[in-house]
């Protein structure tokens, strides 16, 4: 018997991705491949928040700047 025969025969009829990778539950199409609208921001969100989160080095400077300068108003 030819081994891609083999593969074949013992490959388990593994599903496509339905579950959500959010919470797991099963992806609906309208929102794939999540399965709500709120796993969906949940996902959206917690790239945001990557992008976002980039460390902002101006306000820093701001900061101590505001701090030097106190005796510096006349
Ligand atoms: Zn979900």
């Amino acid at each position: 018997m030819p081994a891609f025969t083999a593969i074949f025969q013992s490959m388990p009829d593994a599903p496509p991705r339905t579950a959500c990778p959010i919470c797991g539950k099963a992806v609906v199409a309208e929102f794939r491949p999540f399965c709500s609208r709120r796993c969906t921001d949940i996902d959206l969100n917690r790239w945001l928040s990557g992008v976002y989160a980039v460390p902002v080095t101006e306000d820093e400077e701001e900061d101590e700047r505001r701090e030097e300068g106190g005796d510096a108003v006349n």
